[in-house]
């Protein structure tokens, strides 16, 4: 993890060009809260990479982004940060004297079981100071009947693949999409390569359509163009290339 990490700091990519605006060297200089701010610095992340410092100030003024950049670029803070952010300023965290507030803010979907283990395992460790509550929606090992009571108690955030979250959907156990505001596509590319079109475009069906929604990809191409067309808003496209990575 901590070379992972490191690999950042070498690229030095404080002089790679970002387009527009001051570049943003530190996460301090993004407008994100106290409490996440230290969850990232607990991380022992210090830079936004290239796609985090594009896509946080475009998604915390609330609109739909459409990202691209390659693998290991950092796009699940990019998203994860401005989400949490956002659901905090809203009065999100179910804490106990907050119940009667209790909904499920955001849903994430990824490809794979695996990809959405980190998803969550991320957002707990950013979020371990603040009182925001996520579940992980995946087949496999856990009890469909235990996903479904952990989804009643209104998990803040979702992390799912899409096969697990329509059985949910299906069998009404549950999942509540009705108070969504958030809606993040994760590996968008993967996501179809694995045949999941037909599953997110129902899920998507089943989301409020005033939300936010977010789309990340490694690539583009028709079939992900026509998945930001069926569920992004006048979306801002977001691209780092290698080069900048
Ligand atoms: P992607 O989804 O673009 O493939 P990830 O979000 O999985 O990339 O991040 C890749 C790796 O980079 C992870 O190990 C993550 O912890 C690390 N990482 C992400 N953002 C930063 C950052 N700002 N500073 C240091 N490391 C980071
Ligand atoms: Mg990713």
């Amino acid at each position: 993890e901590a070379a992972k990490a490191a690999k950042y700091f070498d690229q030095s990519h404080f002089h790679s060009s970002q387009g527009v605006g001051e570049k943003v060297e530190v996460f301090a200089q993004l407008n994100l809260s106290r409490p996440l701010l230290r969850g990232v610095a607990s991380i022992g992340f210090v830079s936004p990479t290239p796609i985090q410092a594009k896509v946080i100030p475009i998604a915390l003024s609330g609109r739909d982004v459409c990202a691209s950049a390659q693998t290991g670029s950092g796009k699940t803070a990019a998203f994860l940060l401005p989400i949490m952010e956002r659901i905090i300023q809203r009065g999100g965290g179910n804490t106990k004297n907050k119940k009667h507030l209790a909904a499920t803010r955001a849903l994430i979907l990824t490809p794979t079981r695996e990809l959405a283990a980190q998803c969550l395992g991320m957002m707990n460790a950013i979020g371990k100071f603040t009182d925001l509550r996520a579940a992980l929606i995946v087949g496999g090992s856990k009890n469909i009947n235990s996903q479904a009571a952990e989804l009643r108690t209104r998990p803040d955030v979702v992390v799912a693949t899409p096969g697990r979250l329509i059985d949910h959907l299906v069998n009404s156990s549950g999942v509540d999409l009705d108070d969504l505001e958030f809606l993040v596509l994760d590996e968008a590319d993967r996501l179809l390569d694995l045949g999941f079109q037909d599953e997110i475009h129902e899920i998507v069906k089943s989301c409020p359509s005033e939300r936010q929604s977010l789309l990340f990809s490694a690539t583009m191409g028709t079939k992900v163009d026509e998945l930001i067309k069926l569920s992004l808003k006048r979306p801002v496209r977001v691209h780092v290339s290698a080069k900048d990575k």
